[in-house]
């Protein structure tokens, strides 16, 4: 695969160069843009006839199909399997209302590959290069991808593009500090390090709970009915401990922000009084990373919505990728604290 995406770099140098020597190539130019032009039409074409038919985005991970053929990414198809048991239903295709579950429909392999071929943008770079090479040049290659200064380790908190990783860290003052101006760096990476541990710990000691209910989510947006119509999204009712909850979301910041952030909060669809811990994660169907927060929340007759939190992606700028999907997939889990039924 690495030879693949090599290849597709020497192809982009090339047409550079192409375009450095004018005159004589400046017809096959012409060509090679109404290629390009013809080629842009056609993955729009693909992209939407191989997106899935509920949720309209192009599915990255498992595609499943009905007995006809109609689309619906793995997200989706587990979305439509637990509504209707929650509705105690027979869960049938949107399209066509044939019956679906986990044995009639099967996954279609030719269009999971097909759409790992069709071309997306380095969120980084936004070079464009086929999807299934993206995770390896956005990890890898992209000479634009975030990174560390390598003297993290003693306290330089720097992080920038990796094109500028040499030269930063030919300038670097931390290798030169002495062991007592290091140390007031190192108390900072420590008490870093000592949030995290923490943090960690108390999602696994959360994890020895009874009572967990985990749930996939899917946060379709809307438009509120406001003066000013803001962006919103909300979940389909889910069922957890006994409970019909939903999560609500709004965007801080707007089309005019550079930083924007969606905060969101738990709501309750009962009055009943229950104390609860949550938090939320990477959806299973979606590469979106979540850095993880425990909330508390105690929810009463009074309290049935939780308040708002923000969602910290691993890579802020993710939020836009986020926001451009037709939703929002997030994994939830919601604990019961002992002796609050
Ligand atoms: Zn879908
Ligand atoms: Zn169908
Ligand atoms: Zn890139
Ligand atoms: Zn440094």
């Amino acid at each position: 695969m690495s030879e693949e995406e090599a290849e597709g770099s020497i192809q982009v140098e090339d047409t550079s160069e192409k375009e450095n020597i004018e005159p004589p190539l400046k017809k096959a130019k012409l060509r090679e843009d109404k290629h390009i032009d013809r080629l842009g039409k056609l993955e729009a074409r693909l992209s939407d006839i191989l997106s899935c038919t509920v949720c309209l985005d192009l599915p990255s991970k498992s595609v499943f199909q009905c007995r006809n053929g109609h689309l619906m990414c793995a997200s989706c198809f587990t979305h439509l399997l637990a509504d209707s048991r929650l509705k105690n239903e027979q869960p049938t295709c949107p399209n066509c209302r044939t019956e679906i579950n986990r044995n009639i429909c099967s996954r279609n392999l030719a269009v999971e590959k097909t759409i790992s071929e069709l071309p997306t943008e380095c969120s980084h770079c936004s070079q464009e290069l086929p999807r299934s090479s993206l995770r390896n040049h956005e990890e890898k290659e992209c000479l634009n991808r975030p990174v560390h200064c390598k003297f993290k380790r003693i306290g330089c908190l720097w992080r920038g593009p990796f094109h500028k990783l040499r030269d930063h860290e030919e300038k670097c003052a931390h290798p030169g500090m002495t062991g007592l101006q290091l140390m007031e760096s190192l108390e900072v990476v420590d008490k870093r390090h000592k949030d995290e541990m923490e943090l960690f710990q108390n999602i696994v000691t959360l994890l020895s709970h009874e009572k967990i209910a985990i749930n996939d989510l899917q946060l379709k947006p809307y438009r509120s009915d406001d003066y000013i119509p803001q962006l919103c999204y909300e979940s389909s009712r889910f069922s957890a401990l006994g409970q019909q909850w939903v999560v609500k979301a709004n965007v801080v910041g707007n089309e005019k922000t550079v930083k924007r952030i969606l905060t969101y909060q738990l709501v309750q669809k009962g009055k009943t009084n229950l104390n609860v811990k949550f938090l939320m994660l990477q959806s299973p169907f979606s590469d979106l990373i979540i850095k993880p927060e425990v909330h508390q929340q105690q929810f009463t007759c009074d309290v049935q919505e939780s308040g708002y939190h923000d969602l910290i992606l691993s890579d802020p700028l993710e939020c836009n990728k986020m926001l451009e999907a037709n939703s929002i997939k997030l994994r939830m889990i919601i604990f019961q604290i002992p002796g609050s039924d």
